[in-house]
């Protein structure tokens, strides 16, 4: 974790408001401008009396949000922690719902929900987006290491490709689709590819 905080500031540098969020979730989700999830209209009427950002369609006038549909819809939780949590649980080394907690200043019970939500929406990409190209494997553990039963085996995976490389570690897309974590050995042989 130590080697990561220079990258971790950084981040957190550029995504220090709820509107610098909003607008990289924005940009994710419409790379190339709005699009209606209705009716693929691509214009909007834009509504800023809430917390987040509402977009209504102007032609089927339904309204959604750059969170609706994902992991954070519904949370009270500012986008600034929800993606400090999605640096750091996508990190190489990961880190513990407890530690979690203390650094993005939530309650325990909300980091470990937040912590399992991520974890479930990554290993779910990682089912339709299998590693490839060069892969590097690190096995690893996570959990209270004063106890040996309550520690989970992790192999952490990551693709070395000539695109991923060019993305900034500060990226959030970048770093959730080039970090991949998994549960220990099932898929290991199939994750790493053969020489051809
Ligand atoms: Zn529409």
């Amino acid at each position: 974790m130590m080697t990561e905080l220079p990258a971790f500031e950084s981040f957190c540098h550029q995504y220090s408001s709820e509107q610098a969020c909003a607008e990289a979730l924005f940009h994710a989700r419409w790379p190339d401008g709005f699009r209606c999830p209705t009716c693929r209209h691509s214009h909007y009427y834009l509504t800023r009396t809430r917390r987040m950002p509402l977009y209504e369609c102007r032609s089927c006038r339904v309204q959604t949000s750059v969170i609706a549909g994902t992991i954070m819809e519904g949370s009270s939780t500012p986008l600034t922690r929800w993606f400090q949590a999605l640096f750091l649980i996508a990190s190489p080394s990961g880190i513990s719902s407890s530690k979690l907690s203390k650094i993005i200043q939530v309650t325990y019970k909300t980091a470990w929900l937040i912590a399992r939500k991520i974890r479930h929406v990554m290993q779910r990409a990682d089912q339709y987006d299998p590693l490839s190209g060069l892969v590097r494997v690190n096995h690893m553990k996570y959990g209270y290491s004063y106890y040996q039963d309550a520690q989970q085996p992790l192999l952490i995976g990551g693709a070395f490709t000539a695109s991923a490389q060019n993305i900034p570690s500060t990226d959030l897309i970048g770093s959730m689709s080039s970090t991949k974590t998994e549960e220990s050995r099932p898929q290991l042989n199939n994750r790493i590819p053969t020489q051809a």
